[in-house]
């Protein structure tokens, strides 16, 4: 695969850029990361023509794919030309604050801000400032965004910055525990109880090669939170309007937070991120509270169009059924191959989210060539059940080296463009077609 254009932008971006990025993980591509030229439905055509399917889909926001329907092309044109943008209100922020009042029930109010990590930053001072406490809970092995409180690692009797220039003294305040552990969350609250401002989860490790919550898991948390008076922060900045469609994965799993995180979808392809709850407690913001929060492009008129009109194509053309139909096929079909041809690996993944990750959890009672029948759901009748990772622990041995060089030797030689790294999940557009989906497998089978 000729791929001259994109080393002559690499080199170009080295020269102006830190690591020739403008996110670390997009850097991970081998040898060094393709441009792309522009995206057709499903698929990317990168800056030497070579034209790949597209699996990672912006990392998640583009539910659609790349080609926008025409009345979500025609609100952000609009939008775009007449404005762009004004520094005070406009009508369609309120049209996006009422459509997901309406769909999720958890949230009555909503602030708009502009990244994923903008949200959980917003959402960690707020629990700080309602409940008047500093600790936050955070699961290890997820992710949060790139912020302050939660690049954290190690445990909750040791938390460590995971990053240089996060300062210790704000890392003490935060405190990883286990994914799926009861007895671990419940010591930490028997240590610190008093002092936690918030839990503070994905529902869906999406980070981390893909870890569900076990039967009752998310219910825990929220009876724990309530008994020590701590607020319960569900980071749905991947799984919001994705997994449990436009209710998000809340609704799915029957769970109420106090503060949802939004980003990715709800901003159609732009930049955006969202802080919704319970209105006493969104409106802890300012200028109706005392927690500051404010940003020049927060609402931005072209995003929420974006936003609104994505999730209202949504919600009337069966964009659900569409993707989770192929997520589901996708699954069973990589279950079967990797039963046959590698079956120490894992297929996890639910809804329209997908990835095979290099490793199993744990010895198991089954065989090991007996496919996943539940999409990683966390069934205990799936004969996967025991090999399918439960924590950051399980999915940690992951054969990184090995994923690299299958991945970036074997699937983009395919023309098949997967998430940058072991860890991180794949997802499935309403663009994406059976065609897709069979020259996936094919090339999933001869990598394997
Ligand atoms: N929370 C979660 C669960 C995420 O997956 C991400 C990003 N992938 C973020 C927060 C941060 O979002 P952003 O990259 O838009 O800042």
């Amino acid at each position: 695969m000729n791929d001259d254009n994109s080393r002559e932008l690499y080199d170009r971006a080295l020269s102006v850029m830190p690591g020739g990025v403008n996110s670390a993980v997009r850097a991970a591509i081998e040898p060094y990361p393709f441009f792309v030229q522009k995206g057709d439905g499903g698929h990317v055509i990168d800056a030497d023509g070579n034209r790949l399917v597209d699996w990672v889909m912006g990392l998640g926001p583009l539910l659609l794919g790349h080609d926008l329907p025409d009345q979500v092309r025609a609100a952000i044109q609009q939008n775009a030309s007449e404005g762009p943008m004004y520094g005070t209100p406009t009508e369609v922020e309120v049209d996006l604050a009422e459509f997901v009042v309406r769909h999720v029930p958890s949230v009555e109010k909503i602030r708009f801000v502009n990244s994923g990590t903008e949200a959980t930053t917003s959402a960690v001072r707020l629990a700080r400032g309602y409940t008047g406490r500093n600790k936050i809970v955070v699961m290890q092995g997820g992710y949060h965004g790139a912020q302050e409180s939660t690049l954290v690692e190690g445990d909750a009797e040791n938390p460590q910055p995971s990053s240089a220039g996060v300062p210790h003294s704000f890392a003490e305040h935060t405190l990883p525990v286990p994914f799926n552990d009861e007895d671990a969350m419940r010591a930490v609250f028997e240590e610190h109880g008093e002092d936690i401002a918030a839990v503070m989860t994905e529902p869906i490790l999406g980070n981390y090669g893909i870890v569900s919550p076990e039967d009752g898991y998310l219910e825990f948390l929220r009876e724990l939170t309530d008994e020590h008076g701590s607020l319960f922060i569900l980071d749905e900045v991947i799984t919001g309007f994705r997994v449990g469609g436009l209710g998000c994965a809340q609704s799915e799993f029957g769970v109420t937070p106090d503060i949802t995180t939004f980003g990715k979808i709800i901003g159609g392809g732009f930049p955006v991120g969202a802080i919704g709850g319970k209105a006493h407690i969104i409106e802890q913001f300012a200028p109706s509270g005392p927690v500051f929060q404010a940003g020049t492009f927060s609402g931005h008129p072209v995003t929420m169009a974006a936003g609104l009109e994505t999730l209202q194509f949504a919600a009337e053309n069966g964009v659900y059924d569409h993707v989770n139909g192929l997520g589901e096929r996708l699954r069973t079909d990589l279950s079967e191959i990797v039963a046959d041809q590698a079956p120490e690996y894992t297929v996890v993944g639910t809804d329209s989210m997908f990835k095979v990750i290099f490793t199993r959890a744990g010895p198991g009672k089954n065989s090991l060539d007996e496919a996943c029948t539940d999409g990683c759901r966390q069934n205990p009748t799936c004969p996967r059940y025991d090999h399918c990772p439960k924590n950051a622990a399980d999915v940690k041995n992951a054969e990184t080296e090995r994923w690299r060089r299958v991945f970036w030797g074997q699937m983009k030689a395919q023309g098949i463009f997967l998430s940058q790294n072991q860890f991180e999940c794949q997802f499935v557009s309403y663009a994406h077609t059976d065609e897709d989906v069979e020259r996936t497998l094919e090339a999933y089978k001869e990598a394997l």
